[in-house]
């Protein structure tokens, strides 16, 4: 006999708790203020925090929101100029990574220095990521689709499917569980942390929609700042309007307002 999921007792259906299109906090989350937030995303290429969510990273800390990146991969592998050495674009991309940073508010900025194109689900990745995690303690998790989406092959890179599996690993279980990855604990002193919330990366409509209409100008100077990657691209800032556009009005946001959607779930 198996268990339906609307019976499972620990696992209430909060879905409703959003409304749809309103960015919120989960406002039921007692034990975290907003003021307490602290928000880790977790992407594979320098450059991907700035597409996917670097609007509402200014947002959030123009509120005093405390975020921190990683970086699983140098982005060695980007760029089109065969006289750049790969090294020298891994050290490229980071700087500019940094810039982009700096643009929304973001000081801390974590590398892990995997090679580009070439990630796994490894159980070193979960593990440090899962370092991260302890390190920076975070509430929030931001982090890309673990899954392929057939509707999109930009999206499903298989860096980033990757990271966004090992992220959910690293959250769920290793990072809150003290026997996973013994070595933080011993050797490193990480105490285990249980993040309360994942914000998947969601651009074709998720549960919770930020307005970033505000902060729009701040995310294209984040992408500028990507200089190897988007100088040559004249018709960004159009596109970019346009794939904002269209989250939200997925999220249902009035018109003529530009978003960032996410699909969030309790982790707790
Ligand atoms: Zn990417």
């Amino acid at each position: 006999m198996g268990i339906s999921f609307d019976s499972r007792p620990n696992y209430p259906d909060r879905r409703a708790e959003f409304t749809r299109g309103v960015p919120r906090l989960l406002l039921d989350m007692t034990d975290v203020t907003p003021e307490q937030t602290r928000v880790l995303v977790v992407t594979a290429h320098p450059d991907d925090v700035d597409y996917g969510v670097a609007g509402s990273i200014a947002r959030w800390t123009a509120e005093g929101i405390e975020v921190a990146y990683c970086i699983v991969t140098d982005g060695d592998a980007g760029g089109s100029d065969p006289s750049i050495t790969r090294a020298e674009m891994a050290a490229q991309r980071r700087e500019e990574q940094l810039k982009a940073a700096s643009v929304v508010g973001v000081r801390q900025v974590e590398f892990l220095g995997y090679p580009d194109g070439r990630l796994t689900v490894s159980l070193e990745l979960r593990r440090d990521i899962s370092r991260v995690i302890r390190q920076f303690r975070p509430t929030r998790v931001i982090t890309q689709n673990p899954i392929r989406d057939l509707r999109s092959m930009y999206g499903s890179h298989p860096d980033h499917t990757a990271t966004g599996e090992a992220t959910f690993c690293a959250v769920y279980p290793d990072a809150r569980n003290e026997f996973a990855h013994p070595e933080l604990v011993a050797a490193e002193g990480l105490a285990p942390h249980t993040v309360s919330e994942i914000w998947m990366l969601a651009p074709g409509g998720g549960d919770v929609t930020v307005d970033i209409t505000d902060t729009f100008d701040r995310k294209m100077a984040a992408l500028w700042a990507h200089v190897s990657q988007t100088a040559h691209l004249t018709d960004l800032e159009d596109r970019m309007r346009a794939w904002a556009t269209a989250q939200a009005a997925a999220g249902n946001l009035p018109a003529g307002r530009l978003g960032e959607s996410f699909v969030v779930l309790d982790t707790r």
